[in-house]
């Protein structure tokens, strides 16, 4: 607290403090990064970066990652805007479409950033609980808003709706922005990059920090109907008009023009977490059917927190949330197949659990 300070950020808290441990030999299951290394293409496109450009500023516009996008993506390039990771991206949105008189839909359980861009920005917000299998209950965001926001699939719960219903959501939504946070889409879930077209107040963020292993060089970005891709470049325009450097631009592009690695990277992302899902079962586990690179899940016996603890002590970082309602529940990044083996076996030696 400060007398400094204004109203709206006396009460902000940083965000998952010690989440990011300095210390080797940690399996790190609680950010949901990927495990394996970007694309050899990143490297080489590192190793070939000519740094006496560094001198000049960057593309300011990242031209040539936006025609990247657009290529890949089937879109015009004025359809597509980056910026310093997803988060960023979701704070320009925030900022340029959810500032309304009427407030802001989104999930009871949803990523937690969504809260900090509220209250930074004065937007009033509307809380819809999830269904018990804690799924969207898309009945409910019938009431007048000024925008609505999920992820999809959503964080913390992993659970992703098809894109019939999302458009259902987008039907009965014309008048305010309809924004799909798709941070973990790549990991069994379908886009809904493909409506971008037919909705004109649809806006999909994704990011290159999961899927595509670049959650150090922070690039984000949105797709959606021009006329919103022009509201995000002001509000950009207006307070930072270089959010990507040089080298984020071109291993992102690097990244983007090898799909096969990327393909390859999240089938086995996919596939390790299958394998985990079964193993946490037979240990006595609910796990939420997930559609990304992480499982939220709980025990009969254990509380979450405890066991978040147990883990921690034998070096293994996954994530607690101490909200009520998922206090229960951990959240757990797939890692390598070795890495979630060992959190198999650190788990089997709990004293409550009977294997
Ligand atoms: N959206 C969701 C749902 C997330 O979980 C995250 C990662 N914590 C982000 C956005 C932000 O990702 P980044 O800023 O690394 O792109």
């Amino acid at each position: 607290m400060s007398k400094y300070w204004s109203e709206a950020i006396q009460n902000l808290t940083p965000y998952v403090p010690g989440e990011q441990p300095k210390g080797s030999n940690i399996i790190k299951l609680n950010t949901n990064e990927n495990p394996f290394p970007p694309s050899p293409k990143v490297a080489e496109a590192i190793h070939q970066f000519d740094t006496d450009r560094l001198r000049l500023y960057p593309d300011p516009d990242a031209s040539a990652l936006k025609q990247t996008l657009a290529d890949h993506f089937e879109v015009a390039p004025d359809q597509v805007f980056v910026g310093n990771g997803s988060d960023e991206v979701l704070a320009h949105t925030f900022m340029a479409f959810f500032r309304q008189p009427k407030p802001l839909l989104l999930p009871d359980i949803s990523y937690s950033f969504y809260d900090v861009y509220c209250n930074l920005y004065a937007i009033e917000a509307v809380h819809i609980p999830l269904q018990d299998d804690f799924l969207l209950a898309l009945e409910d965001y019938t009431q007048a808003n000024g925008g609505i926001i999920f992820a999809n699939p959503n964080a913390p719960t992993g659970r992703a709706l098809t894109l019939d219903q999302i458009e259902v959501l987008l039907q009965r939504n014309t008048e305010t922005v309809v924004v799909v946070d798709e941070a973990y889409v790549d990991f069994g879930a379908e886009t809904a990059i493909k409506l971008v077209n037919q909705y004109p107040n649809l806006l999909v963020i994704q990011t290159f920090s999961k899927s595509r292993s670049l959650a150090g060089m922070r690039v984000g970005f949105a797709i959606g109907n021009a006329e919103l891709i022009e509201g995000l470049e002001r509000v950009k325009n207006s307070f930072n008009s270089y959010p990507l450097d040089m080298l984020a631009q071109v291993t992102a592009i690097a990244a983007i023009e090898d799909n096969q690695y990327f393909l390859e990277c999240t089938q086995q992302i996919i596939q390790t977490r299958d394998w985990t899902t079964v193993q946490l079962e037979s240990l006595g586990f609910k796990v939420i059917p997930s559609k990304t690179n992480f499982l939220f899940t709980s025990h009969r016996y254990i509380a979450g927190a405890e066991l978040m603890g147990f883990l921690r002590t034998h070096s293994i970082l996954v994530r607690h949330f101490s909200r009520p309602g998922i206090d229960n529940h951990l959240r757990i990044t797939i890692g390598t197949e070795s890495e979630m083996q060992a959190l198999i076996d650190c788990i089997k030696r709990h004293p409550d659990i009977i294997s």
